[in-house]
């Protein structure tokens, strides 16, 4: 229902609340008529009440009048105070019913939006903080102008039962009221931009709060004892988090303090310009007595609810700008099809001509006319200080970014070519930090090739990454659940999981297959051991290795050496450590002690 490339204003998100639930929109709004009608027709029940006991009293009226008179009263009453209730499960019900679908409609947009995204601090903030819970944020826009509209219904139909029997009572109202809601709607605004500017601070101590208790943190919190440090930037955050809250709160007291005093003059005033018309009789006691009520109730009530709903205002329209950023971000196409079924186009050869690539809104190049050749059966590695480009390799051969000078060809055909979900289906990549999935055993090789379920394959890609044994020892086997998630998951070591994501790789059985330092975090020789083990098992296909250390690098056929950007040398090891004042050998003789 939401549209790509549309500029969202208020009535446009409501307009998509009423389509995600039509019949819970319309009884809200049945709802909240009823709710702004009720101070107006209270102030006239009120006012019939007391002029009937009058009339009782004087012998006028019989009984039952007064009664009758009474029952409207506590009917009126009851029903101020059963509605917000019956709202509140209506707002409930509603918001998850629009939830599911809401939440379905943003996370294909967000599934589907251009990688350069994830990467971009401020986009993916703005993609979280649109996505997560979206339903509450659309009906609070919902609300928010649904209060709106309520209040000025109860103004209005205040106003009018004074207008009627006290026109210039009700135009002093009106007079004294517009610079008061000047002064309600400014303070809304600059509430508003002060809490925006303590949300920010309150996400960096959040952070900090999350180092200090989290669980992933915990080895590195006690060995580096840092939680001193930390805790001081934590605390003054906080401190600076909390002095934005008190001023925001003063001013709404001081506001809501003003309101009062103003409050009190005007209903002082009221009943001033109200007097000459009850003392000539136009005005009942009855109606006097509910007038100033309700006037009194009402001024009050605008004296702060303005403020807060123009805060609540300032909110919505703020959403709306960020929902038209987020629906305006550049999707991928095929970014959310399932990958081609493998295999069906064998890939011969990869090619990278001359390619040279800055990130997106940056200025320096990170890889410069940058060329290559690999073939299929055969392993390469690159290799390179941190930062030298490698990965930015594999994220342009993925196709990930498309803005780049040159070419990168598969089988002689430009990249930009091929349908996405076939590009995906060629490859399967390790990566630096892949994920461990707190899911079963089998579960988590199966998601190597959504297309298919093969048990034997499975079984296979285990063996292969030297698993069995450590699965013949859990009794579930491979149904056997990992994590902390249930109750009786199997937790893993750091060498096991990287086998795990080995048997997944396997079993993707892709034409070509990207290790990018899967193992940086473990030591040169278990890195060097999961390659060879990946090496003995990897069969027909191609192998990109990616490494800064080269103990790993020498089991390829082809090794790159990249630096700032451009191939230095290539060559198979035996070649470059030969290579006078080569950069390969250079680095080899600092890292050969990792080795011995
Ligand atoms: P390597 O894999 O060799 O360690 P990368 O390819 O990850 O290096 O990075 C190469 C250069 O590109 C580095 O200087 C890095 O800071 C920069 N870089 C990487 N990702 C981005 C990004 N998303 N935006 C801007 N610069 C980036």
């Amino acid at each position: 229902m939401l549209r790509s490339k549309k500029t969202y204003r208020i009535p446009d998100v409501l307009l998509c609340v009423f389509k995600y639930i039509p019949y819970h929109v319309v009884a809200l709004l049945l709802f909240m008529l009823w709710t702004a009608l009720l101070p107006a027709f209270q102030t006239l029940a009120v006012a019939s009440f007391v002029d009937n006991v009058t009339a009782y009293l004087a012998g006028n009226l019989a009984l039952r009048g007064v009664f009758l008179a009474l029952f409207c009263v506590l009917f009126f009453q009851f029903c101020i105070i059963i509605l917000p209730a019956l709202n509140r499960i209506l707002e409930e019900t509603g918001r998850n019913k629009m939830g599911l679908k809401l939440q379905i409609e943003l996370l294909h947009k967000r599934a589907c939006l251009e990688y350069h995204y994830v990467e971009e601090k401020e986009s993916w903030d703005l993609v979280e903080r649109i996505t997560k819970d979206p339903s509450s944020q659309f009906i609070s826009v919902f609300f928010n102008a649904m209060n709106l509209v309520s209040l000025s219904v109860t103004v209005f139909s205040i106003l009018l039962i004074i207008m009627r029997t006290a026109p210039i009572a009700g135009i002093a109202i009106i007079v004294v009221a517009i610079p008061f809601c000047g002064l309600a709607t400014r303070s809304g605004k600059e509430n508003y931009g002060l809490a925006r500017e303590g949300q920010k601070i309150q996400r960096r101590y959040q952070y900090l709060e999350d180092i200090l208790i989290g669980r992933d943190t915990v080895e590195e919190r006690n060995l580096f004892s840092y939680s001193n440090a930390v805790g001081k930037e934590y605390d003054r955050l906080c401190r600076k988090s909390f002095q934005i809250e008190k001023k925001i709160q003063r001013k709404s007291f001081i506001n809501l303090k003003s309101g009062s005093v103003v409050t009190v003059i005007l209903a002082i005033l009221i009943i001033a310009f109200l007097f000459p018309s009850f003392y000539e009789g136009k005005l009942s006691l009855g109606l006097m007595i509910g007038l100033v009520t309700a006037i009194w109730n009402l001024v009050q009530s605008m004296s702060w609810q303005l403020s807060e709903m123009m805060f609540a205002f300032a909110q919505s329209s703020e959403f709306c700008k960020e929902l038209t950023e987020f629906m305006a971000m550049d999707e991928k196409s095929g970014a959310c099809v399932l990958p081609a079924l493998r295999n069906q186009i064998k890939i011969d050869s990869v090619e990278f001509r001359d390619v040279s690539f800055c990130y997106p809104g940056t200025q320096n190049y990170v890889l410069h006319n940058c060329s290559f050749l690999l073939e299929r059966g055969k392993s390469y590695a690159f290799v390179g200080e941190n930062g030298a480009g490698k990965t930015t390799i594999v994220k342009l051969l993925l196709g990930l970014y498309e803005e780049y000078e040159g070419k990168i060809l598969l089988n002689g055909i430009d990249v930009k070519e091929y349908p996405y979900e076939e590009l995906k289906s060629f490859f399967a990549v390790l990566s630096q930090d892949f994920v461990r999935y707190e899911l079963s055993i089998q579960e988590n090789v199966f998601l190597g090739d959504v297309n298919v379920k093969d048990e034997n394959r499975m079984y296979d890609a285990l063996i292969k990454s030297g698993l069995e044994e450590m699965i013949s020892g859990f009794p579930d086997g491979v149904s056997t659940e990992l994590g902390h998630l249930k109750e009786n998951g199997t937790d893993l070591s750091g060498g096991q999981w990287q086998r795990l994501a080995i048997a997944r790789l396997l079993y993707a059985d892709a034409q070509i297959n990207v290790l990018d330092e899967p193992t940086s975090a473990l030591d040169p020789m278990q890195e060097s051991k999961i390659y060879n083990l990946f090496h003995e098992v990897r069969g027909d296909c191609l192998t990109i290795y990616i490494t800064h250390r080269l103990g790993a690098a020498r089991i390829a056929d082809k090794i790159f050496v990249l630096k700032d950007g451009l191939i230095k040398e290539a060559g198979v090891h035996e070649e470059l450590v030969q290579l006078e004042n080569g950069f390969y050998r250079e680095m080899y003789e600092s890292q050969r002690a990792w080795y011995e």
